[in-house]
């Protein structure tokens, strides 16, 4: 039997959606080649979510469980999955496209040496491999590429729904990591300070961007505070993150995080495709600019044509 696995992600202790998402991606695929779809989580405390793990309607969940290792490292989630995709052999591994996703896969393909495609949105079985769509060009671009058995592929996020989930019973596998701590430790010289806000724009179901239509970056606060308000998280176009504004790890688009929520206020942000790639999956957009030509408003749901800095002090005068 051909085997597909999943790279599965834990946000803040919880399971995150798009891993529900890469179980929706390969959903028709494994009943086409008659596959059994197996996550893979890497980290410490897994045993104690195994009944999370069977919610997902999968059939097979594999831990593999490690005291030194959590799951957002990347680097080292990629080279536990990396060893035991040497020995097993899955036919695909898929991963979110996200920096976290990317940069596990990339460790998972370096120490495979297969090939690993990035950003696609469809996969199709060949019998030499797999016919992937795939965007580029900040989505402005799908291509096709063919790519082997043995692949390694990052998932567009927000494209694919999670499948329904089915009431099948989860066949747990556990592996426990001969990773030792030695071998992971790093000694820093010393660390920059990052200036994370309120809740990761990766998992919030709101957003509050702001782009250089702010003016400054003294003016962010009151961004700041609409998304306070909401209960959102903070988003950011890149030229006020290059322009040192704000962390990057604010930035949504091409070069940033892709996010796809229920709400997207995009403030002072021109809409350029690269800022597009990374939030056109969300549900609804509300765009506020004062240029009614700005190309923001051809993708939001709603528009408010005017200055950022008298709108957003009314609108958290009004919440
Ligand atoms: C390879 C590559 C990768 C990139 N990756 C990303 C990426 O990941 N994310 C990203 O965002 N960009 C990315 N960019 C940059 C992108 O092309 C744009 O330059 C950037 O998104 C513009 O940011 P902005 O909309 O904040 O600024 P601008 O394009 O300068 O737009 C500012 C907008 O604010 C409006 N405005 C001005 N004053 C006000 C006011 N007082 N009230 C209301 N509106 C006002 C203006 O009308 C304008 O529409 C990338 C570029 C390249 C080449």
């Amino acid at each position: 039997m051909k085997h597909f696995w999943v790279v599965g992600q834990i946000s803040n202790n919880q399971i995150s959606s798009n891993t529900s998402e890469l179980l929706g991606a390969l959903d028709e695929l494994a009943v086409d080649q008659l596959a059994e779809v197996a996550i893979v989580f890497v980290g410490s405390g897994l045993r104690m979510q195994a009944p999370a793990f069977g919610r997902l309607g999968q059939p097979m969940t594999i831990l593999i469980e490690s005291e030194f290792i959590k799951n957002r490292n990347s680097d080292l989630v990629g080279r536990e999955i990396a060893d035991l995709a040497m020995s097993r052999k899955p036919e695909l591994i898929v991963a979110p496209h996200n920096k976290w996703g990317l940069e596990v896969s990339a460790k998972i393909s370096a120490k495979t040496r297969k090939p690993l495609l990035t950003n696609i949105v469809d996969i199709k079985s060949r019998e030499d491999g797999f016919l992937l769509d795939r965007f580029s060009s900040g989505g402005q671009i799908k291509s096709k590429v063919w790519s082997p058995h043995g692949s390694v592929v990052t998932i567009h996020q927000g494209v694919f729904n999670a499948p329904k989930s089915a009431d099948i019973t989860t066949t747990v596998e556990m592996f426990e990591s001969a990773t030792m701590l030695s071998e992971i430790v790093r000694k820093l010289d010393h660390i920059e300070p990052g200036d994370q806000e309120g809740p990761s724009i990766a998992d919030s179901q709101v957003i509050v961007s702001c782009g250089r239509g702010l003016q400054s970056k003294e003016n962010l606060v009151l961004g700041k505070r609409l998304a306070n308000k909401l209960g959102a998280a903070f988003g950011a176009s890149r030229a006020i993150v290059d322009a040192g504004w704000i962390d990057p790890t604010h930035q949504v688009g091409l070069t940033g995080k892709v996010v796809s929520p229920r709400l997207y206020i995009a403030c002072g942000i021109s809409g350029a495709d690269q800022h597009l790639a990374g939030m056109r999956q969300s549900d609804t957009v509300v765009a506020i600019n004062r240029d009614p030509d700005a190309p923001i408003f051809k993708i939001a749901d709603f528009g408010v044509v005017g200055d950022c800095l008298e709108i957003l002090p009314a609108l958290i005068e009004y919440l």
